[in-house]
């Protein structure tokens, strides 16, 4: 693929730590990688990576949806970070609250490119106070994939983000019947099913009915209590694209736009 190609891996999903990785591969050059999320800690992230032949020196940067502690793991703040963090201009104080190195933040609007010939568009969506921001990734040769997580609502310009993308990560948290029955604090499940919370397994396939993904469905962040992969899944039956569940625990396989579009569910 001469004009860069592109796959995903989330190497862990869950209120217990996000990172996931991205590799870029054009021409006969080195491939290229990129993270997103940094919520695991820096030993266990580089394990993963290297489980996957993946060093840290290979990183070009992470691009950061938010600042929870779940999406940033403490114990990078207080390393030399060898690849810039990517950040949205509306959480850069927010980054240096939770103690990123000024030297390695590099902020950015709409849009940015991290690499050559991969674009970044993003939107600032719902997400507690702060926000969160949705990832789409495009090559020239028209691969794409966009990462969206911790969203409190679907909005018109989630669905602009991402409309027709070939690869959509997305959030699918909750089973709000698990939720309802869960031993949760009543403001819990308020803030967890509010506009600025978690989107439930039906709010996810909602989404993904206006997002029109092409080839594949990665589904993020499920909840330990108030979920299950099954019922997650069983919310996109049906539907013209294949379905991944990622974990807390367990890394997905890399998850490539075009390789899978014709393999048979
Ligand atoms: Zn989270």
């Amino acid at each position: 693929m001469s004009d860069g190609s592109l796959r995903l891996c989330v190497l862990a999903s869950g209120s217990r730590g996000n990172a996931s990785v991205v590799e870029v591969r054009s021409g006969d050059g080195p491939r290229q990688i990129l993270l997103i999320d940094l919520g695991l800690s820096p030993r266990r992230l580089q394990q993963s990576l290297h489980a996957r032949g993946i060093s840290l020196s290979e990183v070009r940067c992470a691009l950061i949806t938010h600042f929870d502690r779940d999406h940033f793991h403490t114990a990078w703040a207080s390393r030399d970070l060898p690849f810039p963090l990517l950040v949205r201009e509306e959480h850069e104080t927010w980054a240096f609250q939770c103690g990123a190195d000024a030297r390695t933040i590099r902020t950015f609007a709409g849009s940015v490119q991290p690499v050559p010939g991969v674009r970044v568009s993003s939107s600032l969506e719902f997400h507690d106070e702060m926000g969160v921001c949705a990832l789409r990734l495009d090559t020239r040769s028209g691969d794409s994939m966009a990462y969206c997580t911790d969203l409190g609502s679907i909005t018109s310009d989630l669905v602009d983000l991402c409309h027709e993308v070939r690869v959509l990560a997305i959030e699918s948290n909750y089973c709000p019947r698990m939720q309802e029955a869960s031993a949760r604090p009543a403001f819990l499940k308020r803030r967890i099913m509010g506009p600025a919370g978690h989107l439930s397994n039906e709010q996810a396939a909602r989404a993904c009915d206006l997002i029109e993904p092409r080839d594949h469905v990665v589904l993020l962040h499920l909840s330990q209590d108030c979920n299950r992969p099954a019922l997650a899944r069983a919310a996109h039956e049906g539907r013209p694209y294949r379905v991944t569940v990622s974990s807390q625990h367990e890394p997905t396989d890399w998850i490539s736009p075009r390789t899978n579009t014709h393999v048979p569910a």
